[in-house]
């Protein structure tokens, strides 16, 4: 016999829970806040979808930090081999592009979101837009609509209300004071996949907010990474940032001060750079030196002058070790609202094995609500699918046990 569902949230995590019950023969009703389901996952979708990552199965599931663990059975259970698949069941083929991340061919994600709400649609999956869940009653969850306020009941519930980033999509973090005050161990949102703020002065921000700065490797706690990021009027962005960010982020949490190392020219050898710049003679501006000794121009001798505004002065082997390891002083992250996804939310020791609360039997919880992090590549979303099948399947077997 199926069960009456209710599932809070219409992003990946919720439509993939609300996907795998329908078809298990459960009425499953989706409530979703805003007028339509998806915003985040549309929004990922302008930047290409990177739905997942097609490196080795062992290597993705410890992207996931102090959560690889408790993440690796959902992980196990929907690799990024079944997103694709699952992708291409509904009729977008994906692609491993150059960084071993993978994207729908069409590079974007409404075309699939499409097709996945007329699957839902056609197992009997009863989507409610502009339904707010605003907190529980006796009877069940209390549920703002176009009519009015209403309780609905519910055998069980998933929540997959996302976490605390780009609240204007959706996911607004409001949930947090209603399942804390009813004994639910949540840890604190903050940013990740975020900038950072750095105290650039007007001339540098002024006329370099927007350059990329490619081809350099930066250094922090979180390894020496290759890649490049963009110059903003507050700071920097982009994806070698952020692929520091949850590092640098718990390096200013703890210690009040992070610095991202940057090598400007990771091709040539320190010795090597100081012999080339030393040819250039003493006599040479500095620009010069940087543009022949050290094939540096632009936003990145720009950066340097910025980094070390006594540059000029410095002698070739000083120089040269500026450009090889050139220190970028941060102070802070970029407010979470403007992060590509949260840490914190729901505590893993909150939930028991099968994603049901433990102070709330019935009620289940998948996706970016849960404590975990991951940097950008496609982990997130995979872990967002993977979850939501997992509490799922947990929900399916609590249901008949
Ligand atoms: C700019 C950007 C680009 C991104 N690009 C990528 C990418 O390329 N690859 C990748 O893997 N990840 C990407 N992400 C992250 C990814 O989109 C999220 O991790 C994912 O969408 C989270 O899924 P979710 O289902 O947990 O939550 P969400 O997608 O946030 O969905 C939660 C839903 O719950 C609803 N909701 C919230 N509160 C209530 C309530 N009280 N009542 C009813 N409904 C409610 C919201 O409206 C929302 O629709 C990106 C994120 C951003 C911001």
């Amino acid at each position: 016999m199926g069960k009456r569902i209710g599932i809070v949230g219409g992003g990946p995590a919720g439509l993939m829970a609300a996907e795998v019950l329908s078809a298990r023969g459960h009425a499953v009703t989706v409530l979703e806040a805003m007028p339509t389901i998806g915003r985040k996952f549309l929004l990922a979708g302008k930047s290409g979808l990177n739905i997942t990552h097609s490196e080795a199965h062992e290597r993705f599931a410890t992207r996931f930090g102090a959560a690889n663990g408790r993440l690796s059975a959902a992980l196990d259970a929907f690799t990024p081999e079944d997103v694709r698949a699952w992708a291409a069941g509904l009729g977008t083929e994906t692609f491993v592009g150059s960084s071993g991340r993978v994207f729908p061919k069409v590079m974007k994600a409404s075309p699939l979101l499409r097709a996945w709400r007329a699957r839902l649609e056609a197992q009997g999956v009863d989507i409610r837009v502009r339904h707010r869940w605003t907190g529980f009653a006796p009877e069940g969850l209390r549920v703002e609509t176009p009519a009015g306020e209403v309780t609905i009941g519910f055998d069980a519930v998933l929540l997959a209300l996302g976490g605390a980033s780009w609240p204007r999509l959706g996911s607004d973090a409001a949930w947090v004071g209603w399942l804390a005050d009813r004994g639910v161990d949540i840890a604190p949102f903050r940013p990740a996949n975020c900038g950072f703020d750095i105290d650039w002065s007007a001339f540098f921000a002024e006329k370099f907010a927007g350059a990329p700065v490619k081809g350099v490797v930066a250094s922090s706690p979180a390894g020496a990474i290759p890649g490049e990021f963009v110059i903003s009027h507050t700071g920097v962005e982009g994806s070698l940032i952020y692929a520091h960010a949850a590092a640098l982020r718990d390096r200013l949490e703890g210690e009040g001060k992070a610095t991202l190392i940057l090598d400007l020219a990771p091709g040539r050898v320190a010795e090597r750079l100081a012999a080339d710049l030393a040819r250039q003679g003493g006599k040479a501006s500095l620009s010069t030196r940087l543009r022949k000794g050290a094939g540096l121009d632009g936003v990145k001798a720009a950066l340097l002058r910025e980094c070390r505004p006594d540059a000029a002065r410095l002698s070739p082997d000083e120089l040269g070790a500026s450009i090889k390891a050139l220190p970028l002083a941060l102070l802070r992250p970029r407010p979470i609202g403007e992060a590509i996804s949260s840490a914190g939310g729901i505590r893993f020791d909150a939930l028991d094995e099968d994603y049901m609360l433990k102070a709330l039997p019935g009620i289940f919880a998948a996706g970016e609500m849960l404590d975990w992090e991951a940097p950008t590549g496609g982990y997130l979303l995979t872990a967002c699918f993977a979850t939501g099948r997992a509490a799922a399947e947990g929900m399916d077997r609590w249901l008949s046990s």
